[in-house]
């Protein structure tokens, strides 16, 4: 019997893993059929299972994702699981409770927002993106390393200009001078990079979609070629690195302007 259903989770691949609800199994206590996190029937709080973010709210691997059916989920959820609300229950419910609450926040957090609800998807699709937070930036700072960053190549002769521009801007501001011609062409730089970083929002949304039409025809049981796929991987990852990229630039260049 497991055969069959292996199978078909096989051939949807990487795409198909949730298909709305994560795995059904028989209450502990009533032994009436569940819900995932409790009982439907006797309220019961269920051992949590080890699953993904996606798979805790029932949602299938779409980045396009209903932020208020989300919150809604999010809320009713929180309502059962919390240890409030589980406080006449026994020592057993009560850890399962709060072990759930807590990957219930950590999956809400996550999914809500689309930048980091691309990047556990990507995460999960084994892509490990670049370190470009800003404890990274200040660690390489503090000790005086380059920090590795692929500048994306439209970018090159732009932030090759702007780094020399703030490099000598520096420079004035140590010797006590100041060039507000030359701070005009920063903040004129400024401006731009900014919009392109509100560019990349579209982007990504664009990437979004052709990722999720691929889901969708996995879900139909239609094939989906690897290439296919790593091909929308691939553009997420180059549009998250470089708003990671034009983020840190966009930081550097206020430091520089406030210094
Ligand atoms: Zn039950």
């Amino acid at each position: 019997m497991p055969q069959t259903q292996d199978k078909s989770a096989k051939d949807s691949g990487i795409l198909v893993v949730s298909r709305g609800k994560p795995a059904q199994a028989n209450c502990w206590s009533c032994g009436a059929m569940r819900a995932a996190h409790f009982c439907q029937q006797c309220g019961k709080v269920q051992p949590p299972a080890p699953v993904d973010y996606f798979t805790f709210f029932g949602l299938p691997y779409k980045l396009n994702l209903e932020t208020g059916r989300l919150e809604r989920e999010f809320y009713d959820l929180s309502r059962h699981l919390h240890p409030d609300i589980n406080a006449i229950k026994s020592d057993r419910e009560q850890s399962w409770a709060l072990e759930q609450s807590s990957h219930l926040n950590d999956a809400y957090r996550t999914l809500k927002d689309p930048i980091l609800r691309t990047e556990y998807l990507l995460r999960l699709q084994g892509v490990q993106l670049e370190e470009q937070s800003k404890a990274a930036t200040e660690e390489a700072r503090r000790t005086g390393t380059l920090k590795k960053q692929v500048v994306p190549p439209d970018l090159l002769e732009e932030v090759f200009e702007l780094n020399m521009q703030l490099e000598e801007m520096r420079m004035n501001k140590k010797m006590g001078e100041s060039d507000r011609t030359l701070e005009r062409q920063i903040e004129d730089a400024r401006k731009q990079l900014e919009g392109k970083y509100d560019g990349m929002m579209q982007d990504l949304s664009a990437a979004w979609s052709e990722w999720d039409a691929l889901v969708e025809r996995a879900e139909r049981g239609e094939s989906v070629l690897d290439d296919d796929r790593l091909a929308v991987r691939d553009k997420m990852v180059e549009v998250l690195n470089r708003r990671n990229y034009l983020r840190n630039l966009l930081r550097d260049i206020d430091e520089a302007l406030e210094s």
